[in-house]
């Protein structure tokens, strides 16, 4: 058994792996999930469930829209302002992260860009506060969770302007207000699913206010008319994003997952903060609970752990190339029991140094 701390895809409930397994074998009536058409009742019949699960688990208010969508939440970032931002308007990004650059780069192939703090200078360890967002913007982005540099954002930034938000890496970890945001878009592949697709939860009255003739396949429009079946959708990756949504209803919902992730952060954090080792990356303030990076106090040793902890089957701990050292990421799915293997093995790496 593997304990999977991959920042994603990632990890999927054991049962949710087993139950697509037994669909792609036999989904209904002898026929696999792969082989059927989206145009099946069957299939409708997941869409709808699964757009029912979406708004449920996270209290979804009346007036929005979920869609399931594809190319990534990075399409996403060339989406936002095809159909948010006129011409000759500006929109406003945080700049908190890789992500957050990618999504403004994007932004500025149609428009104005004003970035409104960043915390490039400080590689990102921390999430700027006391910024002023120009109350005549188009709409104001920003990342809640930044999967490589492992803050994250728990307050919405007060503003009257429409919020988008990019939730890819925190999405169903924790309880949001939806009524804050007027867009949310999220890559499954952490919490939501596989890889392949793409949630978006758009406030529908946020449309249909710029003139720009925007292309079918990028037009949120075309995807709410069309209950998300504007063409062929990814039938394989939205059927076991509604078997991980059900396993998460079982589990209690959201409010019941963020506690057991406060649980799971707060005991890795607590052993970084404790162990000669070892030693976080980000403003304690600002810490992910989904992201935990850290590194050695002593570079040399990061290999040697890195080895040790694979000879324990803890797999995907490894750093991202611009922080260095370690990343444990833990998704939903991750069980405490893999958080205590790797506190473990920090431990017993910590009594053989000595
Ligand atoms: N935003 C965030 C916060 C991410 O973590 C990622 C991917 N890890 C992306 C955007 C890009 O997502 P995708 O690969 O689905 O385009």
């Amino acid at each position: 058994m593997k304990h999977n701390f991959g920042a994603g895809p990632c990890i999927l409930p054991q049962e949710v792996f087993k139950q697509a397994a037994q669909a792609v074998l036999d989904f209904n009536d002898g026929l696999s999930i792969l082989e059927i058409s989206h145009r099946t009742t069957e299939f409708e019949a997941v869409v709808a469930e699964a757009d029912k699960l979406v708004k449920e688990l996270l209290n979804v208010p009346s007036g929005y829209s979920v869609l399931f969508l594809q190319g990534g939440a990075s399409l996403q970032f060339a989406m936002v302002p095809m159909n948010l931002l006129g011409d000759g308007q500006t929109a406003s990004y945080l700049d908190t992260g890789v992500w957050a650059t990618k999504a403004l780069k994007e932004a500025k192939f149609i428009g104005n860009v004003n970035v409104v703090a960043s915390s490039k200078d400080a590689n990102y360890t921390f999430i700027p506060k006391d910024f002023e967002i120009p109350a005549d913007s188009a709409y104001f982005h920003y990342t809640s969770n930044n999967t490589i540099y492992g803050t994250e954002l728990f307050e919405v930034p007060k503003t009257d302007i429409p919020v988008v938000c990019d939730m890819s890496s925190d999405i169903m970890s924790r309880v949001i207000d939806v009524s804050k945001f007027d867009l949310i878009y999220a890559g499954a592949q952490k919490n939501v699913g596989p890889a392949g697709l793409t949630i978006a939860i758009v406030k529908n009255e946020v449309l249909g206010k710029i003139d720009r003739k925007i292309p079918s396949m990028l037009n949120y429009q075309s995807h709410i008319d069309n209950d998300s079946m504007y063409n062929t959708p990814p039938v394989f990756s939205i059927y076991v994003a509604l078997l991980n949504l059900r396993w998460l209803k079982s589990k209690g919902g959201v409010a019941e997952i963020e506690k057991e992730n406060k649980q799971k952060a707060e005991a890795l954090y607590r052993e970084i903060d404790r162990n000669s080792l070892f030693k976080g990356t980000c403003a304690v303030e600002d810490r992910s609970r989904m992201n935990i990076c850290f590194v050695m106090e002593n570079p040399e040793l990061e290999k040697p752990f890195l080895k040790y902890a694979e000879e324990q089957g803890i797999v995907g701990i490894k750093g991202h190339r611009s922080v260095g050292g370690f990343r444990a990421s833990m998704y939903n799915a991750l069980p405490i029991t893999s958080v205590h293997a790797l506190i473990d093995a920090m431990q017993s790496f910590e009594e053989k140094q000595a």
